[in-house]
């Protein structure tokens, strides 16, 4: 269930931002935009669901019929307009955009509706309602940060339990089953995802969890997070079974010294790009700089990555109230992996951690 936000208040300011740029009509489905702006959200289905928002009129929900008991407007944002089986839902939706011309859609929406909205609406141009949507979802109204907060403090509880847990002779696999396990216990209504990368699989930073069993000497990037009243956590801690050698011991000491290095960046006005800088400069200078293959960051929110990207060539001065994690990593391809990752929000003086657990390197057995 989402937090009761003021949906209207949100679709007015989005109607505001249609204005200013020229859109007649925005179409909302699948995905974290719907939810946004109304407390719905749709099943990834077949069938059609889509929210239309005219700049000028009242918004519309087009549903599969046997999916409107589901939908629950406490905030009166919108009407409802439920499709039986034997009826045309991309009609409806058409029909709804009148004589829109210019029409934004919102990423994600399956292919074949936007195709047949175009069929439908021949004269109309469609372009991508991110644009708009993204202005108002990377910026986080103060009770969004709470749910964020919320859900990043139910990792760090995972974090501080790791001692419960046994890993070395036991299969990847197995030992990620315990952690999303104890992701919903400890307070998410489910685990989204948990990457367990072990010896040589800790190189490559998106493993998929599998059956290699862990031994003495391993390294373990362990990535995991879920979602809680539709916000989602996201951290990673590198773990070592029994003592590191003196390479990786080298390499960790560089890694948490970046990974600070990107937090203590993090201030209103700064431009995203500067906190990429800020890490990478201590890995490369390092000698490590191959070695980090991926970007500082991502945003997050009601999805696991949005805007705004923590990455080289994106400019945008990061404000108060955006929140993204940091999150670099050395990976030496053959030997071993490391990441560090935490979820910061830009507070008016600086960082704002929502991950608050030990960063160091833990030893586990
Ligand atoms: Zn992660
Ligand atoms: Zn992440």
């Amino acid at each position: 269930m989402f937090p009761d936000f003021d949906y209207p208040a949100r679709l007015d300011r989005l109607r505001s931002l249609m204005s200013d740029r020229g859109i007649d009509v925005a179409l909302l489905s699948v995905g974290a935009d719907l939810p946004y702006f109304t407390g719905y959200e749709a099943m990834p289905l077949e069938r059609l669901t889509m929210l239309a928002v005219p700049r000028d009129a009242a918004a519309l929900l087009v549903v599969p019929l046997l999916e409107a008991p589901r939908v629950v407007d406490r905030r009166g944002a919108f009407s409802v307009r439920a499709w039986g089986e034997t009826e045309d839902p991309i009609g409806i939706v058409a029909e709804a955009c009148g004589t829109a011309g210019a029409i934004a859609v919102a990423n994600p929406t399956w292919a074949v509706f936007l195709l047949g909205l175009q069929a439908a609406l021949p004269g109309a141009s469609f372009s991508s309602a991110t644009p708009l949507t993204r202005e108002l979802r990377m910026r986080k109204e103060a009770e969004e940060i709470h749910w964020l907060r919320h859900a990043g403090a139910a990792t760090d509880r995972v974090v501080a339990r790791l001692g419960e847990v046994r890993f070395a002779g036991r299969p990847e696999r197995e030992v990620a089953g315990d952690i999303a396990a104890m992701t919903v216990a400890e307070g998410h209504d489910l685990s989204t995802f948990t990457i367990l990368a072990s010896g040589p699989n800790s190189a490559s930073p998106h493993h998929e969890t599998g059956d290699r069993v862990l031994v003495e000497g391993d390294a373990i990037v362990l990535d995991f997070g879920g979602r809680a009243h539709g916000y989602h956590s996201d951290t990673t801690r590198t773990l070592h079974v029994g003592p590191p050698g003196e390479r990786f011991a080298d390499a960790f000491a560089v890694l948490e010294e970046a990974q600070a290095a990107g937090r203590a960046a993090v201030q209103p006005g700064i431009p995203a790009q500067e906190i990429d800088r800020a890490t990478r400069a201590v890995i490369d200078a390092a000698g490590y700089g191959e070695y980090f293959i991926h970007r500082t960051g991502h945003g997050i929110g009601l999805e696991g990555h949005e805007h705004p990207y923590i990455v080289e060539g994106n400019d945008l001065p990061v404000e108060t109230g955006m929140t993204f994690s940091i999150e670099p990593g050395i990976y030496i391809p053959g030997e071993f992996g490391m990441r560090i990752e935490d979820i910061v929000a830009v507070g008016a003086d600086g960082v704002d951690e929502l991950n608050r657990s030990n960063r160091k390197l833990r030893l586990v057995d």
